[in-house]
């Protein structure tokens, strides 16, 4: 059987910056703490935890004085930032210049549509660290939309600037922008929806791996998916894969593997989330082949 890796798998650049920054803070020696899994994935939150990365709670956090505290690849909001300073906490900032750019850029947005009551309109998963991140740059217009069933928390009278969470569908979040589009020109007198701006935050990294990976799980008879199971990018891709491939199976380490699944297999592909380690996706493909 013909086992391939796909070129595109392995982290994603925020979180292999992230890690890089994590790395180089141990190797001082000092105890790092990580406001948070660094990674959605335990196989590789295990490897940093031996090298002195200890993640904490955000209750852990709140009680933590004179100390060193990376801030991972999703960002953190500003209340974050200001507990570090009045409790004389270094903050080894590790956020992905993507997500912070995008942090940036919603304050901004803010501040200008101040006077309009413009009303920035989030897109992404409760309780998401990106997401608390984001809506903290937002401040109290924020507002925060998890799908179609949350729409009537606009007010479609009023200025919408609209932002996705970086890791979201690019398909749904179209969906979720006409919805709103349309809405919008239902309510106003010129049944206009200019006072909608649709921001294209969705992260390159992750938009380009679904059609790429759409095509590699069709070329193989078999799909192993190696993800995080709490990776909220991790199960939107395997969803893309099981979509155009029934024969996918989704794994967080090498041990689920099942030698059944390759039963008259000519061909098995191997490739995971933006937070899946490509030592581990390599790791499964080495044992497929052993198969
Ligand atoms: S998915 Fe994109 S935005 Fe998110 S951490 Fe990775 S590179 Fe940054």
């Amino acid at each position: 059987m013909k086992v391939d890796v796909e070129p595109g798998s392995g982290f994603c650049f925020g979180v292999q910056n992230a890690v890089m920054i994590a790395e180089e803070a141990l190797r001082a020696g000092e105890t790092v703490f990580c406001l948070g899994e660094i990674v959605h994935n335990d196989i590789e939150v295990a490897r940093l935890t031996g090298l002195g990365l200890k993640a904490i709670t955000y209750e852990e956090f709140e009680k933590l004085h004179d100390c060193k505290v990376l801030i991972r690849a999703h960002g953190e909001p500003p209340s974050t930032y200001a507990k570090a300073a009045e409790n004389n906490i270094t903050i080894i900032d590790a956020t992905c210049p993507i997500v912070h750019s995008m942090q940036e850029k919603i304050r901004k947005v803010a501040e200008l549509s101040r006077a309009e009551k413009g009303q920035i309109v989030i897109y992404g998963k409760e309780g998401h660290a990106e997401v608390i991140g984001l809506m903290g740059a937002a401040g109290p217009r924020g507002i925060l939309v998890t799908g179609k069933g949350d729409l009537h928390r606009i007010d479609y009278s009023r200025p919408v600037f609209l932002f996705s969470q970086t890791t979201k569908s690019k398909v749904q979040y179209e969906v979720v922008a006409e919805i709103i589009r349309l809405n919008m020109e239902k309510v106003t007198s010129d049944h206009s929806s200019s006072n909608l701006k649709v921001h294209n935050t969705i992260c390159r990294q992750v938009s380009g791996r679904e059609p790429r990976l759409k095509e590699f799980a069709m070329k193989h008879d078999v799909i192993i998916f190696v993800s995080g199971r709490n990776s909220s990018n991790g199960r939107m891709l395997f969803e893309v894969c099981l979509k155009v491939n029934p024969r996918t199976h989704f794994i967080s380490s090498p041990g689920e593997l099942n030698s059944e699944w390759f039963h008259n297999a000519a061909s098995a592909g191997v490739c995971g989330a933006t937070s899946t380690p490509g030592w581990l996706i390599q790791e499964v493909a080495d044992l497929i082949a052993a198969i």
